[in-house]
Protein backbone atom coordinates (compact mmCIF):
# COMPACT_ATOMS: atom_id res chain seq x y z
CA UNK A 1 0.00 0.00 0.00
CA UNK A 2 1.20 3.53 -1.12
CA UNK A 3 1.29 5.91 1.58
CA UNK A 4 0.60 9.81 1.29
CA UNK A 5 3.52 10.97 4.50
CA UNK A 6 4.19 14.97 5.02
CA UNK A 7 6.66 16.18 7.69
CA UNK A 8 6.37 19.59 8.37
CA UNK A 9 8.63 21.49 10.49
CA UNK A 10 8.18 25.33 11.90
CA UNK A 11 12.48 24.91 11.84
CA UNK A 12 13.73 28.25 10.73
CA UNK A 13 17.21 27.64 9.28
CA UNK A 14 19.78 29.29 11.47
CA UNK A 15 22.68 27.69 13.43
CA UNK A 16 21.22 27.04 16.61
CA UNK A 17 18.06 25.22 15.49
CA UNK A 18 17.78 21.17 14.37
CA UNK A 19 18.67 19.94 10.64
CA UNK A 20 15.66 19.17 8.55
CA UNK A 21 15.53 15.41 7.08
CA UNK A 22 16.26 15.82 3.57
CA UNK A 23 12.70 14.99 1.52
CA UNK A 24 12.24 11.24 -0.19
CA UNK A 25 10.29 9.05 -1.77
CA UNK A 26 8.16 8.50 0.95
CA UNK A 27 8.02 11.38 3.04
CA UNK A 28 7.64 15.18 1.63
CA UNK A 29 9.83 17.05 3.96
CA UNK A 30 8.69 20.69 4.01
CA UNK A 31 9.68 23.49 6.27
CA UNK A 32 7.26 25.90 6.79
CA UNK A 33 6.97 29.02 9.26
CA UNK A 34 6.32 29.65 12.97
CA UNK A 35 2.39 28.72 13.99
CA UNK A 36 2.45 31.43 16.52
CA UNK A 37 3.11 29.20 19.37
CA UNK A 38 6.89 30.66 20.27
CA UNK A 39 7.54 28.32 23.25
CA UNK A 40 6.35 25.14 21.79
CA UNK A 41 8.26 25.21 18.87
CA UNK A 42 10.44 23.96 16.77
CA UNK A 43 6.53 22.07 16.16
CA UNK A 44 6.29 19.28 13.37
CA UNK A 45 3.32 18.51 11.92
CA UNK A 46 3.88 14.29 11.03
CA UNK A 47 0.70 13.43 7.85
CA UNK A 48 0.10 10.18 7.12
CA UNK A 49 -2.89 9.52 5.23
CA UNK A 50 -5.35 11.88 6.53
CA UNK A 51 -4.30 11.94 10.05
CA UNK A 52 -1.50 14.64 11.60
CA UNK A 53 0.79 14.10 15.11
CA UNK A 54 1.65 17.30 16.09
CA UNK A 55 5.20 17.13 18.45
CA UNK A 56 6.61 20.36 19.91
CA UNK A 57 9.59 21.55 20.84
CA UNK A 58 11.44 19.24 18.84
CA UNK A 59 15.36 18.13 17.76
CA UNK A 60 17.33 17.22 15.18
CA UNK A 61 16.65 13.03 16.76
CA UNK A 62 13.04 14.10 17.21
CA UNK A 63 12.75 14.90 13.15
CA UNK A 64 14.60 12.20 12.15
CA UNK A 65 12.73 9.44 14.38
CA UNK A 66 9.32 11.26 12.97
CA UNK A 67 10.68 10.92 9.17
CA UNK A 68 11.47 7.31 9.92
CA UNK A 69 8.56 6.10 11.39
CA UNK A 70 6.54 8.24 8.70
CA UNK A 71 8.63 6.01 6.07
CA UNK A 72 7.65 2.90 7.67
CA UNK A 73 4.38 3.51 7.31
CA UNK A 74 3.25 4.45 10.97
CA UNK A 75 2.12 7.84 12.21
CA UNK A 76 4.31 8.63 15.22
CA UNK A 77 1.57 9.20 17.84
CA UNK A 78 3.55 8.20 20.47
CA UNK A 79 4.73 11.46 22.62
CA UNK A 80 2.34 13.79 20.17
CA UNK A 81 1.05 16.77 21.51
CA UNK A 82 -1.90 16.23 19.87
CA UNK A 83 -3.31 13.89 16.91
CA UNK A 84 -6.04 15.15 14.72
CA UNK A 85 -8.08 13.61 11.78
CA UNK A 86 -8.81 16.10 9.24
CA UNK A 87 -8.94 17.12 5.53
CA UNK A 88 -5.13 16.59 4.25
CA UNK A 89 -5.45 19.77 2.20
CA UNK A 90 -6.42 21.70 5.21
CA UNK A 91 -4.49 22.60 8.54
CA UNK A 92 -5.13 20.57 11.25
CA UNK A 93 -7.22 22.15 14.25
CA UNK A 94 -6.61 20.36 18.03
CA UNK A 95 -10.06 20.67 19.84
CA UNK A 96 -7.27 21.31 23.14
CA UNK A 97 -4.49 22.44 24.51
CA UNK A 98 -2.42 25.63 23.15
CA UNK A 99 -3.28 25.14 19.71
CA UNK A 100 -6.70 25.50 19.76
CA UNK A 101 -6.36 28.65 21.07
CA UNK A 102 -8.20 31.55 19.77
CA UNK A 103 -9.29 31.28 16.37
CA UNK A 104 -7.03 31.13 13.06
CA UNK A 105 -8.17 33.36 9.92
CA UNK A 106 -5.95 35.49 9.29
CA UNK A 107 -3.47 32.69 11.07
CA UNK A 108 -4.99 29.57 9.26
CA UNK A 109 -1.88 29.12 6.99
CA UNK A 110 1.04 29.90 9.48
CA UNK A 111 2.87 27.05 10.50
CA UNK A 112 1.34 24.94 7.72
CA UNK A 113 1.64 26.44 4.11
CA UNK A 114 5.11 27.02 2.13
CA UNK A 115 5.73 30.74 2.75
CA UNK A 116 7.36 30.83 -0.42
CA UNK A 117 4.84 29.16 -2.57
CA UNK A 118 3.20 31.74 -4.84
CA UNK A 119 0.28 29.66 -5.73
CA UNK A 120 -2.27 31.78 -3.51
CA UNK A 121 -1.51 34.47 -5.90
CA UNK A 122 -2.27 32.87 -8.76
CA UNK A 123 -6.37 33.74 -8.96
CA UNK A 124 -5.72 35.40 -5.94
CA UNK A 125 -8.06 37.86 -4.30
CA UNK A 126 -6.89 40.60 -6.00
CA UNK A 127 -8.08 39.44 -9.37
CA UNK A 128 -11.44 40.11 -8.38
CA UNK A 129 -10.55 43.07 -6.24
CA UNK A 130 -12.96 45.46 -6.52
CA UNK A 131 -15.44 42.89 -4.81
CA UNK A 132 -13.33 42.68 -1.89
CA UNK A 133 -12.87 46.18 -1.66
CA UNK A 134 -16.50 46.44 -1.40
CA UNK A 135 -16.72 44.28 1.34
CA UNK A 136 -13.54 46.54 3.37
CA UNK A 137 -16.09 49.11 2.91
CA UNK A 138 -19.38 47.64 3.84
CA UNK A 139 -17.31 46.23 6.96
CA UNK A 140 -15.39 49.25 8.04
CA UNK A 141 -12.36 47.53 8.46
CA UNK A 142 -10.03 49.16 10.79
CA UNK A 143 -6.40 49.62 10.86
CA UNK A 144 -4.40 47.12 12.49
CA UNK A 145 -0.98 48.47 14.48
CA UNK A 146 0.91 51.30 15.20
CA UNK A 147 2.30 51.15 11.67
CA UNK A 148 -0.79 51.62 9.64
CA UNK A 149 -0.91 55.13 8.38
CA UNK A 150 -4.98 54.56 9.00
CA UNK A 151 -4.08 53.99 13.10
CA UNK A 152 -3.19 57.88 13.22
CA UNK A 153 -3.16 60.26 14.96
CA UNK A 154 -6.73 62.09 15.96
CA UNK A 155 -9.92 60.25 14.44
CA UNK A 156 -8.74 57.03 13.06
CA UNK A 157 -9.54 56.68 9.50
CA UNK A 158 -11.54 53.31 8.56
CA UNK A 159 -9.33 50.96 5.58
CA UNK A 160 -11.75 52.00 3.32
CA UNK A 161 -11.66 56.10 3.88
CA UNK A 162 -7.99 55.78 3.85
CA UNK A 163 -8.28 54.27 -0.13
CA UNK A 164 -10.31 57.22 -0.90
CA UNK A 165 -7.99 60.15 0.34
CA UNK A 166 -5.27 58.34 -1.81
CA UNK A 167 -7.33 57.33 -4.85
CA UNK A 168 -8.75 61.02 -4.80
CA UNK A 169 -5.19 62.66 -4.44
CA UNK A 170 -4.05 64.09 -7.48
CA UNK A 171 -0.69 61.66 -8.43
CA UNK A 172 1.28 58.30 -8.82
CA UNK A 173 0.14 55.97 -5.65
CA UNK A 174 1.92 53.94 -4.31
CA UNK A 175 1.21 50.92 -1.58
CA UNK A 176 3.49 50.56 1.18
CA UNK A 177 3.61 47.20 3.24
CA UNK A 178 4.95 48.83 6.54
CA UNK A 179 6.37 45.82 8.62
CA UNK A 180 8.75 47.89 10.46
CA UNK A 181 7.44 46.63 13.57
CA UNK A 182 10.23 47.08 16.22
CA UNK A 183 8.35 46.72 19.66
CA UNK A 184 9.76 43.85 21.02
CA UNK A 185 6.23 42.51 22.79
CA UNK A 186 4.73 42.48 19.25
CA UNK A 187 4.94 39.72 16.62
CA UNK A 188 2.36 39.55 14.40
CA UNK A 189 3.58 41.50 11.36
CA UNK A 190 6.87 39.28 11.60
CA UNK A 191 5.21 36.60 11.68
CA UNK A 192 3.01 37.09 8.96
CA UNK A 193 5.46 38.03 6.32
CA UNK A 194 7.80 35.17 7.65
CA UNK A 195 4.50 31.92 7.63
CA UNK A 196 2.30 33.56 4.76
CA UNK A 197 3.44 36.23 3.08
CA UNK A 198 1.24 35.41 0.10
CA UNK A 199 -1.70 36.51 2.02
CA UNK A 200 -0.53 39.62 2.82
CA UNK A 201 0.57 40.59 -0.76
CA UNK A 202 -2.88 39.17 -1.56
CA UNK A 203 -4.19 42.21 0.42
CA UNK A 204 -2.03 44.71 -0.57
CA UNK A 205 -2.60 43.76 -4.56
CA UNK A 206 -6.42 44.26 -3.58
CA UNK A 207 -5.34 47.57 -2.13
CA UNK A 208 -3.32 48.82 -5.11
CA UNK A 209 -6.61 48.06 -7.29
CA UNK A 210 -8.12 50.46 -5.05
CA UNK A 211 -5.79 53.21 -5.42
CA UNK A 212 -4.71 52.59 -8.91
CA UNK A 213 -1.20 51.97 -7.69
CA UNK A 214 0.95 50.19 -9.73
CA UNK A 215 3.73 49.34 -7.66
CA UNK A 216 4.12 47.57 -3.40
CA UNK A 217 7.03 48.64 -1.36
CA UNK A 218 7.19 46.25 1.45
CA UNK A 219 9.86 47.66 3.95
CA UNK A 220 10.99 44.94 6.50
CA UNK A 221 13.03 45.41 9.76
CA UNK A 222 16.62 44.90 9.32
CA UNK A 223 16.18 42.97 12.16
CA UNK A 224 13.76 40.90 9.96
CA UNK A 225 16.15 39.04 7.93
CA UNK A 226 14.05 35.67 7.89
CA UNK A 227 10.91 37.65 7.11
CA UNK A 228 12.23 39.02 4.49
CA UNK A 229 14.10 36.73 2.74
CA UNK A 230 11.21 34.79 2.44
CA UNK A 231 9.08 37.61 1.24
CA UNK A 232 12.25 38.16 -1.70
CA UNK A 233 11.38 34.55 -2.44
CA UNK A 234 7.97 34.52 -2.72
CA UNK A 235 7.88 37.97 -4.87
CA UNK A 236 10.82 36.18 -7.23
CA UNK A 237 8.50 33.04 -7.73
CA UNK A 238 5.56 35.51 -8.17
CA UNK A 239 7.71 36.92 -10.61
CA UNK A 240 8.88 34.27 -12.74
CA UNK A 241 5.51 32.71 -12.51
CA UNK A 242 4.24 35.97 -14.27
CA UNK A 243 1.30 35.99 -11.90
CA UNK A 244 1.44 39.58 -10.60
CA UNK A 245 1.65 42.80 -12.92
CA UNK A 246 2.32 44.98 -9.98
CA UNK A 247 5.85 46.03 -9.19
CA UNK A 248 6.57 44.06 -6.01
CA UNK A 249 9.67 45.58 -4.40
CA UNK A 250 11.48 44.40 -0.81
CA UNK A 251 13.50 47.10 1.12
CA UNK A 252 14.74 47.66 4.44
CA UNK A 253 14.50 49.77 7.32
CA UNK A 254 16.17 50.50 10.61
CA UNK A 255 15.59 48.31 13.45
CA UNK A 256 14.17 51.10 15.81
CA UNK A 257 10.70 51.26 17.56
CA UNK A 258 10.92 55.30 16.21
CA UNK A 259 10.51 54.08 12.53
CA UNK A 260 7.43 52.05 12.39
CA UNK A 261 5.72 55.25 12.72
CA UNK A 262 4.56 55.65 9.47
CA UNK A 263 5.97 59.15 8.64
CA UNK A 264 8.79 58.22 10.04
CA UNK A 265 9.17 54.77 8.06
CA UNK A 266 8.36 57.37 5.21
CA UNK A 267 11.77 59.38 5.94
CA UNK A 268 13.79 55.82 6.21
CA UNK A 269 13.14 54.84 2.39
CA UNK A 270 13.70 58.30 1.38
CA UNK A 271 16.77 58.35 3.10
CA UNK A 272 16.68 61.53 5.46
CA UNK A 273 20.12 62.08 7.79
CA UNK A 274 17.72 62.66 10.48
CA UNK A 275 14.36 60.39 11.17
CA UNK A 276 11.22 63.06 12.63
CA UNK A 277 7.80 62.19 12.71
CA UNK A 278 5.78 64.45 9.71
CA UNK A 279 3.49 66.87 11.06
CA UNK A 280 -0.23 65.86 9.87
CA UNK A 281 -2.31 66.93 8.01
CA UNK A 282 -1.61 65.94 5.27
CA UNK A 283 -1.35 62.51 5.84
CA UNK A 284 0.61 59.82 3.90
CA UNK A 285 -2.30 59.64 2.11
CA UNK A 286 -2.16 63.13 0.73
CA UNK A 287 1.44 63.34 0.77
CA UNK A 288 3.79 60.39 1.13
CA UNK A 289 6.33 59.13 -0.04
CA UNK A 290 8.74 61.35 -1.94
CA UNK A 291 4.93 64.17 -2.12
CA UNK A 292 3.06 60.65 -3.35
CA UNK A 293 -0.32 59.63 -2.19
CA UNK A 294 0.99 56.46 -0.20
CA UNK A 295 -1.05 54.12 1.22
CA UNK A 296 0.36 52.53 4.22
CA UNK A 297 -0.62 49.19 5.98
CA UNK A 298 0.61 47.07 8.32
CA UNK A 299 1.37 43.09 7.45
CA UNK A 300 -2.11 42.51 9.76
CA UNK A 301 -3.88 44.67 8.24
CA UNK A 302 -3.63 43.63 4.66
CA UNK A 303 -3.97 40.25 6.06
CA UNK A 304 -7.81 40.87 7.31
CA UNK A 305 -8.26 42.08 3.95
CA UNK A 306 -7.58 38.83 2.49
CA UNK A 307 -9.56 36.80 4.91
CA UNK A 308 -12.47 39.13 4.66
CA UNK A 309 -12.70 38.86 1.29
CA UNK A 310 -12.54 34.97 1.39
CA UNK A 311 -14.60 34.08 4.56
CA UNK A 312 -16.58 37.08 5.43
CA UNK A 313 -16.73 38.93 8.51
CA UNK A 314 -16.39 38.05 12.07
CA UNK A 315 -16.25 40.03 15.36
CA UNK A 316 -17.86 43.51 16.53
CA UNK A 317 -19.25 45.28 13.92
CA UNK A 318 -17.77 48.74 14.96
CA UNK A 319 -14.01 47.34 14.43
CA UNK A 320 -14.49 43.90 12.71
CA UNK A 321 -12.37 40.81 11.87
CA UNK A 322 -10.18 39.39 14.41
CA UNK A 323 -6.94 41.03 16.76
CA UNK A 324 -3.66 39.40 16.52
CA UNK A 325 -2.44 39.25 20.56
CA UNK A 326 1.17 38.37 20.89
CA UNK A 327 1.09 37.10 24.52
CA UNK A 328 4.36 36.99 26.70
CA UNK A 329 4.03 35.79 30.31
CA UNK A 330 7.52 35.03 31.51
CA UNK A 331 9.74 32.24 29.16
CA UNK A 332 6.07 31.78 27.25
CA UNK A 333 5.17 33.03 24.12
CA UNK A 334 2.66 32.62 21.93
CA UNK A 335 0.55 35.00 18.88
CA UNK A 336 -2.95 34.28 19.66
CA UNK A 337 -5.88 35.24 17.11
CA UNK A 338 -9.20 36.41 18.46
CA UNK A 339 -12.31 37.85 17.32
CA UNK A 340 -12.83 41.20 18.31
CA UNK A 341 -15.84 41.00 20.36
CA UNK A 342 -13.96 38.37 22.32
CA UNK A 343 -12.75 39.57 25.62
CA UNK A 344 -8.55 39.52 25.98
CA UNK A 345 -8.44 36.60 28.20
CA UNK A 346 -9.55 33.89 25.69
CA UNK A 347 -5.68 35.23 24.10
CA UNK A 348 -4.40 33.56 27.22
CA UNK A 349 -5.03 29.98 26.49
CA UNK A 350 -2.38 29.92 24.07
CA UNK A 351 0.53 30.48 26.80
CA UNK A 352 -1.26 29.32 30.22
CA UNK A 353 -1.80 30.60 33.36
CA UNK A 354 -4.59 32.82 33.72
CA UNK A 355 -3.20 34.54 36.85
CA UNK A 356 -0.98 37.32 37.20
CA UNK A 357 -0.91 40.72 39.37
CA UNK A 358 -1.08 42.94 36.33
CA UNK A 359 -1.23 42.80 32.48
CA UNK A 360 0.85 45.53 29.94
CA UNK A 361 -1.55 45.76 26.91
CA UNK A 362 -0.55 47.80 23.65
CA UNK A 363 3.22 47.01 24.15
CA UNK A 364 6.14 49.03 25.18
CA UNK A 365 3.63 52.00 25.40
CA UNK A 366 0.52 49.59 26.48
CA UNK A 367 -2.00 50.15 29.66
CA UNK A 368 -1.56 48.53 32.81
CA UNK A 369 -4.86 46.06 34.07
CA UNK A 370 -5.99 43.93 36.54
CA UNK A 371 -8.40 42.30 34.24
CA UNK A 372 -8.91 41.14 30.49
CA UNK A 373 -12.19 41.09 30.46
CA UNK A 374 -12.24 44.20 27.63
CA UNK A 375 -13.01 42.85 24.72
CA UNK A 376 -10.60 42.53 21.55
CA UNK A 377 -11.90 46.01 19.31
CA UNK A 378 -10.54 48.93 19.26
CA UNK A 379 -13.84 51.24 20.58
CA UNK A 380 -13.36 48.68 24.13
CA UNK A 381 -9.71 48.86 24.60
CA UNK A 382 -9.61 52.30 24.13
CA UNK A 383 -12.55 52.93 26.34
CA UNK A 384 -10.48 50.94 29.18
CA UNK A 385 -7.34 53.12 27.78
CA UNK A 386 -5.36 50.16 26.49
CA UNK A 387 -3.53 49.78 23.64
CA UNK A 388 -4.49 48.20 20.63
CA UNK A 389 -1.01 47.59 19.03
CA UNK A 390 -1.08 43.75 19.75
CA UNK A 391 0.46 42.50 22.71
CA UNK A 392 -0.32 41.51 26.22
CA UNK A 393 2.35 41.22 28.31
CA UNK A 394 1.56 39.53 31.72
CA UNK A 395 3.49 40.20 35.35
CA UNK A 396 3.18 38.42 38.36
CA UNK A 397 3.08 39.84 41.94
CA UNK A 398 6.96 40.62 42.69
CA UNK A 399 6.71 43.25 39.74
CA UNK A 400 6.33 46.47 40.29
CA UNK A 401 3.96 48.84 38.26
CA UNK A 402 6.10 51.96 39.67
CA UNK A 403 8.87 50.49 38.49
CA UNK A 404 7.14 49.25 35.02
CA UNK A 405 5.97 52.99 34.31
CA UNK A 406 9.72 54.42 34.90
CA UNK A 407 11.05 52.13 32.91
CA UNK A 408 8.63 53.14 30.00
CA UNK A 409 9.10 56.68 30.76
CA UNK A 410 12.61 56.39 30.50
CA UNK A 411 12.33 54.54 27.35
CA UNK A 412 10.17 57.65 25.58
CA UNK A 413 12.83 59.87 27.18
CA UNK A 414 15.57 58.54 25.13
CA UNK A 415 14.03 57.21 22.27
CA UNK A 416 11.79 60.20 21.05
CA UNK A 417 12.83 61.93 17.68
CA UNK A 418 13.14 65.22 19.73
CA UNK A 419 10.72 66.88 17.35
CA UNK A 420 8.13 68.55 19.54
CA UNK A 421 8.52 70.52 22.82
CA UNK A 422 5.34 68.03 24.17
CA UNK A 423 6.86 64.58 23.90
CA UNK A 424 10.71 65.72 24.26
CA UNK A 425 10.55 67.68 27.01
CA UNK A 426 7.58 65.74 28.61
CA UNK A 427 9.07 62.80 28.82
CA UNK A 428 11.93 64.05 30.03
CA UNK A 429 10.49 65.57 33.11
CA UNK A 430 7.71 62.55 33.45
CA UNK A 431 10.71 60.41 34.14
CA UNK A 432 12.15 62.75 36.95
CA UNK A 433 9.23 62.97 38.24
CA UNK A 434 8.78 59.22 39.17
CA UNK A 435 12.62 59.54 39.94
CA UNK A 436 11.51 61.69 42.61
CA UNK A 437 8.75 59.31 43.97
CA UNK A 438 11.97 57.15 45.12
CA UNK A 439 13.47 60.41 47.00
CA UNK A 440 10.22 61.00 49.19
CA UNK A 441 8.01 63.19 46.63
CA UNK A 442 4.81 62.20 45.02
CA UNK A 443 2.05 64.64 43.79
CA UNK A 444 -0.52 62.31 42.13
CA UNK A 445 -2.01 65.62 40.31
CA UNK A 446 1.12 66.91 39.03
CA UNK A 447 2.32 63.55 37.29
CA UNK A 448 -1.04 62.96 35.91
CA UNK A 449 -1.31 66.49 34.38
CA UNK A 450 2.25 66.66 32.92
CA UNK A 451 1.72 62.67 31.41
CA UNK A 452 -1.83 64.29 29.84
CA UNK A 453 -0.16 67.08 28.36
CA UNK A 454 2.43 64.70 26.79
CA UNK A 455 -0.55 62.48 25.55
CA UNK A 456 -2.67 65.51 24.20
CA UNK A 457 -0.19 67.43 22.71
CA UNK A 458 2.64 65.38 21.53
CA UNK A 459 3.17 65.36 17.06
CA UNK A 460 2.54 61.58 16.37
CA UNK A 461 1.46 58.47 17.76
CA UNK A 462 4.64 57.90 19.68
CA UNK A 463 4.12 60.78 22.09
CA UNK A 464 0.46 60.36 22.16
CA UNK A 465 0.98 56.64 23.55
CA UNK A 466 4.10 57.45 25.54
CA UNK A 467 2.82 58.25 28.98
CA UNK A 468 -0.40 55.67 28.77
CA UNK A 469 1.98 53.08 30.79
CA UNK A 470 2.43 56.28 33.55
CA UNK A 471 -1.21 57.13 33.44
CA UNK A 472 -2.77 53.59 33.74
CA UNK A 473 -0.22 52.34 36.56
CA UNK A 474 -1.60 55.54 38.46
CA UNK A 475 -5.23 54.60 38.15
CA UNK A 476 -4.61 50.78 38.82
CA UNK A 477 -1.36 51.12 41.53
CA UNK A 478 -2.23 54.14 42.69
CA UNK A 479 -1.18 53.14 46.72
CA UNK A 480 1.91 51.88 45.22
CA UNK A 481 3.59 55.37 44.13
CA UNK A 482 2.64 56.50 47.66
CA UNK A 483 3.89 53.18 49.37
CA UNK A 484 7.21 53.90 47.16
CA UNK A 485 7.25 57.44 48.39
CA UNK A 486 7.24 55.99 51.72
CA UNK A 487 9.96 54.02 51.07
CA UNK A 488 8.57 50.63 50.88
CA UNK A 489 7.85 48.68 47.72
CA UNK A 490 5.04 46.90 48.22
CA UNK A 491 6.21 43.86 45.32
CA UNK A 492 9.73 43.84 46.71
CA UNK A 493 11.01 44.67 43.40
CA UNK A 494 12.74 48.00 44.32
CA UNK A 495 15.20 48.42 46.33
S1 LIG B 1 5.73 62.91 19.61
FE1 LIG B 1 7.86 62.41 20.14
S2 LIG B 1 8.48 61.02 18.52
FE2 LIG B 1 6.65 62.11 17.77
S3 LIG B 1 7.39 63.95 16.72
FE3 LIG B 1 7.10 64.54 18.83
S4 LIG B 1 9.16 64.22 19.75
FE4 LIG B 1 9.11 63.08 17.86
Amino acid sequence: MTHHATLRTTVAPSTDTPAVPPSHDAVDVRVVGSAGLTHLEPLAFATLDGRTAIHTNVTTEALDSLCDRLEAGTLPTDGAHATVAHDPTEPPQPSGGPLSAGTRRVLARCGWADPTDPSPLDGGLHTNGARVVEAVRDAGLRPRGRGDAAHAVGPERTVAEEWDAARETPGDPVVIVNATESDPGIDGDRLLLEADPATVLDGALVAAGAVGADEIVVAVSEADELARARTEALVAAATERDLVETSLEVVTAPDAFLVTEPTMMLESLEGADRIEARRRPPGPAEYGLFGRPTVIHTPRTLAQVAVLGRAGTVGAPSDPGTRLMTVTHGEKRATVEIPTDAPLRDALRGVGSPWFKMACVGGQFGGLTRTLATPANADAMHGARLGTEGAIELLDDGRCAVALAGRRAKFAREENCGRCVPCREGSKQLHELLRDVYDGEFDDGDVRELARTVRDTSLCGFGTAAARPVLTALDEFGPEFAAHANGRCPAGECR
